[in-house]
């Protein structure tokens, strides 16, 4: 199959949907891999390595949506795209379809196969191209929660394992999945006294049996957070209500009840927050203070790590990739279930419902 890598174009993304060793392993079954000129560089592969793997390096997006059969991308086409994407041609990436309204009818126009990363899905429910940003996002909200901590940053001013003779940092993380999970182990990594809240009692039992002596585990609900919030120094929301709003669980009022300085991580941004003042942030300017409380609120957290995004990122992704090269979409999809619910547009008809649901679309 004819493969095609183009460069990212979304502001400030700069990871890549294949690395250099997923050119070498899909050459090896014969594929023609396509790469756009620099669209590695981001993520600190440069286009030497590409093709010392066995790609071919293309000067411009357009020359390689043209030649590509599959396109492999991280980000959803952003409107510049639309009309490089053609009849029949399979795109392989994040689309997020039911957050845009005007990228499905792009898509449904096309009439190209849209498999969208975030909606394959295991047996046991769970979204394995997904697991890979929430891991990153997970041990990066405690990397980021360690900074804003420091003075220069408004700032509690402390450091989160405390030295000899001193007492560590309170850590407090709401939400026991992928995303707190990471962000527990990285807290008591650094030696913070870490305490882990889920609404799972099964859970729970699973974390507290796993996680370090450091760890404690606590059942998520008002009475707990408001008691717990007093003496945290750093708070993690790291919640999910699949196909929901996240529940605000830190509210307005409990601001006044947390030390001043203390810092707020809410990786749950993308889902509204689970804290009721968090409000999306950048990487230009991740940050704001309400009531001395320093909030950290960026969408795209993964984007400020693009090398470990990347190589995180393409772990997951290529082995579908391969498949999808190897037997072709239609073949692929048929004999795994996984790919096929990754199937959201075919040939200008919606095919997956949340989707249809979404724009009251046929399905
Ligand atoms: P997950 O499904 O693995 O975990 C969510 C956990 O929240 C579950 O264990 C669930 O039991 C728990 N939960 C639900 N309601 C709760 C409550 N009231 N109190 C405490 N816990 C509760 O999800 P995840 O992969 O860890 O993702 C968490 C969030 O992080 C999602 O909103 C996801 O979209 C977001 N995320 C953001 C970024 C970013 O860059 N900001 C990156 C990756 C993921």
């Amino acid at each position: 199959m004819i493969i095609g890598v183009p460069k990212e174009i979304k502001n400030n993304e700069n990871r890549v949907a294949l690395t250099p060793a997923g050119v070498a392993e899909l050459a090896k079954y014969n594929h023609t891999i396509y790469v756009q000129a620099e669209a590695g560089a981001g993520s600190g592969f440069p286009d030497e390595a590409y093709v010392a793997a066995g790609a071919r390096i293309l000067p411009d997006i357009e020359s390689v949506y043209e030649k590509a059969e599959m396109i492999v991308k991280v980000k959803e086409p952003i409107e510049s795209e639309y009309k490089l994407i053609r009849q029949h041609q399979l795109v392989f990436t994040y689309f997020h379809f039911a957050s845009s309204q005007s990228l499905t009818q792009a898509m449904l126009e096309s009439k190209a196969v849209c498999l969208a990363y975030e909606t394959v899905e295991k047996a046991d429910r769970s979204l394995p191209l997904l697991v890979p940003m929430s891991e990153v996002a997970g041990r990066m909200a405690v990397q980021e929660g360690a900074k804003y901590l420091e003075k220069p940053q408004q700032g509690r001013g402390i450091l989160l394992g405390g030295v000899p003779g001193v007492k560590p940092a309170n850590v407090l993380v709401l939400g026991g999945g992928i995303v707190g999970t990471q962000a527990a182990k990285m807290a008591a990594g650094l030696g913070a006294n870490v305490t882990l809240m889920d609404i799972s009692l099964p859970r729970l039992r699973y974390l507290a049996d796993i996680m370090p002596a450091n760890v404690t585990t606590m059942m998520s609900n008002e009475y707990n957070i408001r008691d717990q919030i007093r003496y945290a120094d750093l708070i993690v929301g790291a919640v999910l209500i699949p196909g929901a709003k996240a529940p605000h669980l830190v509210t307005r009022d409990m601001l006044k009840d947390m030390k001043p300085g203390t810092v707020l991580v809410d990786v749950a941004v993308d889902q509204g927050g689970c804290i009721e003042t968090c409000q999306p942030t950048t990487h230009e300017n991740p940050t704001y203070v309400i009531d001395h409380v320093v909030h950290y609120c960026v969408a795209n957290m993964p984007g400020a790590v693009p090398y470990t995004s990347t190589l995180a990122l393409t772990n997951a992704t290529l082995p579908y990739t391969l498949q999808l090269a190897n037997k072709g979409w239609v073949r692929a999809c048929q004999e795994n279930e996984e790919l096929k619910k990754g199937l959201n547009v075919v040939h200008g008809q919606v095919v997956y419902q949340g989707v249809a649901e979404a724009f009251d679309l046929p399905f």
